[in-house]
């Protein structure tokens, strides 16, 4: 099996990995919701940070704990939550977003069993004066927090190994990513998603080997497929169906700007004298989502520009979950900066269950507007 089908395989068994990695080690597992949240701290402690994630399956379990117009991510994982699909979990994390993810970390603390529950009030103003010392202490309190819930002490060594783990895995990720600025890519869209989602949810030591086998077998073999139009997919999706279905109308997506894709691993700790210090800055200067770009002037549309300049992009497909208030906030600016630069793009929202073919007639009939701008 080729690395990218592995980590296929791997966001495919996820629960079962989890399982697996808690009988293997004896370590805690931590399942978390907003990717502000630092995991290194867990990491440190010896437990196992994944991402919850929807499984795009109707459900009717979540209105009793959460309104039926919260964004469809955070119902759709939830309603994993109500089914018993992460009950194999010692502990929840989310940090500060929006109203939506904040209700559904609560419903999950009052309805769904796990020993702990970790909240960090991540600042919202990233660039404001006290974000710096906000950040920090959140972070040191959630290290004591873990400390004195596992009973157990994180020394600096081991939040110091922690950050090179996980800074290891992010340069490994972005070396694939560069790959898709040559003409003919050899990675797809579909495969960058499933990597980054592996890495959300395996441990970043086992995820990073796996990444270099990859990097070796894109290395080794050419690429197999025609480019065609070359895409950007900006916003909010946990579906790599979603790709998939795009990819499939002779296209590539070869740049995203994605927590389940570059926003995630995109920048590595910075240099500073104190840990911690270096860890809330990582995360602080990460490409924002839009809930943390709420500043005057805005970074948001002029980072996506210059991403798709660099990725040689020619058309931008703007993504967001039915009801998601901050990437609705998003678009106009960002739709604009790229159009008013010849990039056309159109808006796509997604349910918790995805009609495959109304989204192929939406992306169709965008691919013919960006053919005639690049003809
Ligand atoms: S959109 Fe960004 S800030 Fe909001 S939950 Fe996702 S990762 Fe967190
Ligand atoms: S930012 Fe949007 S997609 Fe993310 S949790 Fe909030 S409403 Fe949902």
């Amino acid at each position: 099996m080729s690395a990218a089908d592995k980590f296929q395989q791997a966001v495919a068994d996820r629960h079962q990995y989890a399982q697996e990695w808690k009988k293997r080690t004896g370590g805690k597992v931590v399942g978390y919701l907003c990717t502000y949240v630092p995991e290194e701290i867990f990491y440190a402690a010896g437990m196992l940070p994944v991402r919850i994630i929807g499984s795009h399956e109707p459900e009717s379990v979540t209105s009793p704990y959460v309104f039926g117009m919260f964004c469809s991510y955070c119902r759709d994982c939830l309603a994993q939550g109500l089914q018993g699909r992460y009950d194999y979990l010692d502990g929840v994390s989310t940090a500060h977003c929006c109203v939506h993810s904040y209700q559904t970390f609560d419903s999950w603390k009052r309805h769904i069993p796990a020993e702990y529950f970790y909240y960090v009030s991540m600042p919202q103003l990233i660039k404001s004066r006290g974000a710096q010392r906000s950040m920090l202490s959140e972070i040191e309190v959630l290290k004591e927090r873990v400390e004195t819930d596992l009973g157990l002490s994180i020394s600096s060594p081991q939040v110091e190994q922690a950050m090179k783990v996980y800074d290891r895995n992010r340069s490994l990720m972005r070396r694939v990513y560069e790959l898709r600025r040559l003409d003919n890519p050899p990675i797809t869209g579909a495969q960058c998603m499933n990597m980054v989602i592996a890495s959300q949810i395996m441990d970043k030591q086992e995820h990073s080997q796996l990444v270099e086998e990859l990097l070796k077998d894109l290395e080794a073999h050419s690429p197999k497929r025609e480019t065609g139009v070359r895409l950007m997919v900006a916003g909010h999706t946990d579906s790599v169906d979603v790709i998939s279905v795009i990819e499939g109308l002779g296209t590539t997506v070869v740049a995203d700007d994605l927590c389940f894709g570059s926003r995630y691993f995109w920048n590595t700790t910075p240099d500073d004298n104190d840990l911690f210090v270096a860890m809330a800055r990582r995360y602080l200067e990460r490409p924002p989502c839009p809930m943390k770009d709420l500043h005057g002037v805005r970074l948001r549309p002029r980072y996506l520009l210059e991403m798709a300049k660099d990725f040689g992009v020619q058309g931008a497909i703007l993504i967001r979950q039915q009801f998601c208030d901050p990437h609705e906030y998003d678009m106009p600016a960002v739709k604009r900066m790229l159009e008013e630069n010849g990039i056309p793009s159109i808006d796509l929202e997604q349910d918790i269950t995805i009609p495959l073919g109304q989204l192929r007639t939406r992306v169709e009939a965008h691919l013919e507007l960006v053919q005639q701008e690049i003809a």
